[in-house]
């Protein structure tokens, strides 16, 4: 068995639908089909979600919203005509969905229709079943995904379907509403699909021939990683890779199922596979270069420090009381970098400098924003000496100030702080040294 996953674009119109129907029916493995709402067909389209959460603003304001509701129902009217799918309408959950808003249905309820209705589609289309994940997939109370219900329910449930579609994104509370996972979220779902039939492999249909060495809207046209560890993919997604939802390869790296992210526009690429240990030569020292703009970082300095007991231990507490999180912290001789999402430190500098001073007594102190990280990731770097001079060269030919470096204790990665307005430079002048043109 197979599981596969369609993204918005590969699920965006009759026309893609086409291919993915094409691509499902070339293979008696891929029997079941996790698929997405609706996304872009163009640039400036809106994707069906968005026009979801936009109607559910305007219906709690209690506002028409009868036009924005109308486009969402011409794009799957349009998809199914264009289909040529005979006795099969949406119309009367088109009106369930209507009343529902006008009520007051949640929000995550609201955003999950878009891949509920998209999969009764492509169900009727394939001749597949079709599952609502409202059923079979469950969150506990305090929202977070429940893998023992959800494996009590969905596995049985599979073992005795033969091929099926199921709407990805969303499952439900105990008390029975829907709530979502967060934004690309039916990456998750497929990944839980997947485990629960225990598939010999996740596909993941995207618009991209694979992960990509970095982001393709800085670098043209990067060269598409091979193979890759969850490990590896898990720092890069965790750094901005968005390929691949971050919280996707828990469930399969859990059971051991590999992931193969495949272009639906190109499906004879091979893409990448994605396993848990890869023996495989690696094509250059680095597997994958990502980063994000938006941070900050609070530098500390006082002598000897680190001869003074619990001085870690007392920063991390005032971060506490102001209940921020930090993404890194580096640290050197006698001096303390915690770097911390700006957004997540707006309106609390102050306070936080305060809880600093008060607990530690710092010589220095002060709070630099307009940073940028860049993960530049590879298990090849503990076998290659040198990966971080190679860096730290391209990024001073680039004239890129570094202002902060952490290279993680498992040599799987090397971090760096840079201006934001050095993000892109310095991304492009890691990929061309490392990779080339
Ligand atoms: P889907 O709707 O199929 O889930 P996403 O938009 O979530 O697709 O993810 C695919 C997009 O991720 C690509 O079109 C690309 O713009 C972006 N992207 C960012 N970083 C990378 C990367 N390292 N490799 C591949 N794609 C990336
Ligand atoms: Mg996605």
């Amino acid at each position: 068995t197979k599981v596969v996953k369609f993204g918005g674009s590969s699920l965006a119109d009759a026309k893609q639908f086409k291919k993915v129907a094409d691509i499902i029916l070339s293979d008696p493995e891929r029997r079941f089909v996790v698929a997405s709402a609706p996304g872009k067909r163009f640039i400036e389209d809106v994707k069906v979600t968005d026009m979801l959460y936009k109607c559910y603003e305007l219906a709690s304001e209690s506002e028409n919203f009868d036009e924005y509701f109308q486009m969402i129902k011409d794009r799957y009217n349009n998809i199914i005509a264009d289909l040529g799918l005979k006795d099969f309408s949406l119309d009367e959950d088109f009106e369930i969905i209507k009343g529902a808003f006008a009520h007051m249905a949640g929000r995550d309820y609201a955003a999950s229709r878009g891949e509920y209705l998209n999969s009764k589609v492509l169900a009727k289309y394939l001749g597949f079943d079709f599952i609502d994940a409202g059923k079979y997939i469950f969150f506990d109370d305090q929202g977070n995904f429940d893998w023992t219900k959800t494996e009590a329910k969905l596995a049985p449930k599979l073992a005795k379907t033969n091929k099926a579609v199921i709407p990805g994104f969303y499952g439900s509370m105990p008390n029975g509403t829907i709530k979502t996972f967060s934004r690309g979220g039916s990456d998750v779902t497929g990944s839980i699909v997947a485990r629960a039939t225990k598939a010999k492999l996740y596909e993941n249909w995207t618009d991209v021939s694979g992960c990509l060495i970095c982001d393709p809207r800085i670098v043209n046209n990067p060269e598409p990683i091979k193979t890759i560890t969850y490990r590896e993919l898990r720092e890069l997604a965790y750094m901005g890779a968005t390929v691949l939802h971050e919280d996707a390869i828990f469930p399969v790296r859990a059971a051991g199922i590999p992931v193969n992210i495949k272009n639906t526009n190109q499906p004879e690429d091979r893409g990448t596979m994605i396993v848990s240990e890869s023996a495989e030569h690696c094509d250059h020292i680095i597997t994958g270069i990502a980063g994000k703009k938006g941070m900050s970082v609070i530098n500390i300095e006082k002598d000897k420090m680190n001869s003074e007991i619990g001085f870690g231990k007392n920063v991390l507490r005032a971060l506490e009381k102001s209940n921020v999180s930090f993404e890194h912290m580096p640290s050197g001789v006698d001096t303390m970098s915690v770097v911390i999402a700006t957004e997540a430190l707006a309106g609390k500098e102050t306070a936080i400098i305060d809880e600093i001073k008060s607990r530690v007594h710092p010589d220095q102190i002060y709070i630099e924003s307009n940073l940028a990280l860049i993960a530049v990731v590879g298990r090849g770097m503990k076998s290659a000496r040198g990966t971080a001079a190679i860096l730290f060269s391209a990024l001073a030919d680039a004239r890129v100030n570094i202002k902060m470096i952490d290279q993680g204790s498992s040599e799987l990665n090397i971090i760096v702080g840079v201006e934001e307005e050095d993000f892109e430079v310095a991304i492009k002048a890691i990929y061309k040294r490392f990779i080339g043109i």
